[in-house]
């Protein structure tokens, strides 16, 4: 479902990711892992278009992101086509980005109705459902300063889910939280992983990463280190780079 080849991006003249390959099946999940700096959000960012790729090319689902191929050459898409592919993916922050003045109902209602211009009621009924998907169908009417980090999150994953996406990006969505607070979080993305979501995870939950990954990445320095099954990376690394993270990690 996502298709990276060669993906390049600098900053200011500093290269962050230096020819990123990567794949995520259909109905995988793939973990990215890999200290600090070493250009997972970035990639993560590039695949939503958040930002643009200096070099490479990302598909998802078979479209090729930000570029049409018109009379033999590569043209940058319009903004009305880049929203649109950037609304078939789901995308998870760091930290809780909902809207303040809008209870949790409303935040899961926004997108598909000031976006795709659905119609109100059918909505609400999708977005309650998927509030108690998230286990908070008791909290719909409350405002994001009402709930914890945690309920905030899953939230969060609830508004991205009310597009129907793709694919779900999530960016170390429990890093900001209370470690007492991570457990439900993650439940819930078990939870959609065990449900066929494709998804591509920033984290450093490793035992999340172990239980629930098809694949994991190891990124050091803005290239690929090693990728593989789970068990292999994590349990049996190859890589110096690696073992040295994974050894700070316990
Ligand atoms: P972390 O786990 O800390 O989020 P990361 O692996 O996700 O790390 P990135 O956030 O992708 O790493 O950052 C990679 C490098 O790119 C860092 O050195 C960062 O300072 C730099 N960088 C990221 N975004 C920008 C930006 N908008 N402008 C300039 N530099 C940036």
């Amino acid at each position: 479902l996502v298709h990276a080849v060669n993906v390049h991006k600098a900053f200011h003249g500093t290269d962050v990711l230096k020819g990123i390959d990567l794949d995520v099946h259909k109905g995988q999940v793939v973990c990215l892992l890999g200290p600090s700096g070493s250009g997972k959000t970035t990639f993560l960012r590039c695949v939503n278009q958040l930002e643009t790729i200096d070099g490479g090319r990302i598909w998802v689902d078979g479209d090729l992101l930000g570029l049409e191929d018109r009379d033999g050459a590569l043209h940058r898409l319009g903004d009305k086509a880049i929203a649109r592919q950037r609304s078939e993916i789901g995308m998870v922050f760091q930290r809780f980005n909902l809207f303040p003045h809008m209870t949790a109902l409303e935040n899961v209602m926004e997108a598909p109705v000031q976006v795709r211009g659905e119609k109100k009621k059918a909505v609400k009924e999708r977005a309650l459902g998927l509030l108690e998907r998230v286990g908070l169908a008791d909290k719909a009417a409350s405002y994001p300063a009402q709930l914890s980090g945690g309920q905030q999150q899953r939230v969060a994953i609830a508004r991205a889910l009310a597009m129907q996406p793709k694919l779900m990006l999530f960016d170390e969505p429990t890093s900001a939280l209370d470690p007492e607070l991570v457990g439900e979080v993650l439940a819930v993305m078990r939870e959609l992983a065990g449900q066929g979501m494709t998804m591509l995870v920033v984290t450093h939950e490793m035992a999340f990463a172990r239980d629930v990954a098809d694949t994991v990445v190891f990124m050091d320095g803005g290239v690929v280190v090693e990728q593989g099954d789970p068990h292999d990376v994590i349990g049996n690394p190859q890589h110096e780079r690696t073992k040295a993270f994974l050894r700070r990690m316990h």
